[in-house]
Formats: structure tokens, sequence, C-alpha cells
């Protein structure tokens, strides 16, 4: 298990926000997961789904968090509809995690962007 994954990182934004020291608009909170519409949306529906666990980013995934990852990536199908994601093939969404600085991640706490509702959106 990598040195970087603790259970709350005080310097953290997402982990201030799971642990409502920032407001955040909730989508949905389980004891290990948590998700909350993103401050600068880029579509209609953009929110971000995180483990409540400080995890830097999908580099510091291993085998063991299989578990994890899969509970995550079961979720989003329904969260999306719930938000307002039309349904697939028509509708559908954009899941994103930006890993590092040469992937674009801005907030070192594992997170994953899930977008989607009516197009043009503003990015994307
Ligand atoms: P990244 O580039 O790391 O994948 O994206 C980080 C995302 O977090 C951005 O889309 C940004 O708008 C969002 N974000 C950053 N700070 C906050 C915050 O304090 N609250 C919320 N709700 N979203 C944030
Ligand atoms: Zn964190």
């Amino acid at each position: 298990m990598s040195a970087l994954i603790k259970p709350h990182d005080p310097d953290c934004i997402f982990c201030k926000i799971v642990a409502k020291q920032i407001p955040s608009r909730a989508v949905y909170e389980d004891e290990e997961l948590y998700a909350f519409h993103d401050i600068n949306p880029w579509a209609p529906v953009h929110f971000l789904l995180i483990p409540k666990m400080h995890i830097p980013s999908m580099a510091q995934i291993g085998t063991e968090h299989a578990g994890l990852l899969g509970r995550m990536m079961a979720l989003i199908p329904e969260l999306a509809l719930q938000q307002g994601c039309n349904p697939y093939p028509d509708g559908g969404y954009r899941l994103l995690s930006n890993t590092g600085r040469e992937g674009g991640q801005e907030v070192q706490h594992l997170h994953f962007h899930v977008m989607g509702g009516p197009r043009p959106w503003l990015r994307g």
C-alpha cells in the first residue's frame, strides 16, 4: 500500500469536503464514498465521486483496491441517471479521472468526474 494513502489529509481540499469543513452539494454518501456537484461544471450534469479515504490519484491504486473501485464504478450509472443524465445510447455521460500533472489533475485526491446532459457543454 502506498505511503501516500491515509485516512485523512488535513491539507487536502476534498478531505475537508468529506469532513464538512468546506461546504458542498451532496449527490451521494455512504461510509466509504462521497459524491458532490463540481463547483465549476463543464456540463449540465457534473459531479465528482470520491473515496472518503485520502488516495491521491489512480496512480496509487493496486489490486487491493479492486473492491473499492468496483463499488465506485457500479454506483455511477445509477447516480448519473438520478442527476439528470439521459439514458444510453442517446444520452449517456463522460467518465474521467485526471491523473498527475501531465494528466491534468488539479486536486490530489482521487476523483471521478461524471459529466452529462444535453449538449453543447462548456467543455469536455
Ligand atoms: P481535476 O483537474 O483535479 O480532475 O479536477 C478537480 C475538480 O474539482 C475541478 O473540476 C474543480 O472545479 C473541482 N473543485 C475544486 N475545488 C472544489 C471545491 O471546493 N468544491 C467543489 N464542489 N468542487 C471543486
Ligand atoms: Zn484528500
